[in-house]
């Protein structure tokens, strides 16, 4: 099962905010962006600017090859949860 279906978001007044996550399997973790989907609205990478960046055309884009910790892994899920094109994934 995914993580990011194990994510509960609950929605504050402007973001969806992580309140709760768990990996059940303990696998490795990697975000990524589907750039067919990107808009580039721009929020992950002003959510979370340790983890992803933007490219020539303003789209997001991962910084290296994405690979979660117990520190990013929370903050990779909170852009994810407030991307409006649901760009993000967070697969094992
Ligand atoms: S928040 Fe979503 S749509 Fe916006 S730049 Fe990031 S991945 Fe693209």
């Amino acid at each position: 099962m995914p993580l990011a279906s194990l994510a509960k978001v609950e929605q504050n007044s402007c973001y969806w905010v992580v309140r709760s996550y768990s990996n059940t399997n303990g696998g490795l973790l990697k975000v990524r962006i589907d750039l067919e989907i990107c808009q580039g609205q721009g929020r992950c990478f002003s959510i979370a600017p340790s983890i992803f960046d933007f490219d020539d055309l303003g789209n997001g884009v991962v910084i290296g090859d994405g690979t979660l910790n117990t520190d990013t892994l929370a903050l990779a899920q909170l852009a994810q949860a407030n991307c409006p094109e649901h760009a993000i994934f967070i697969e094992e």
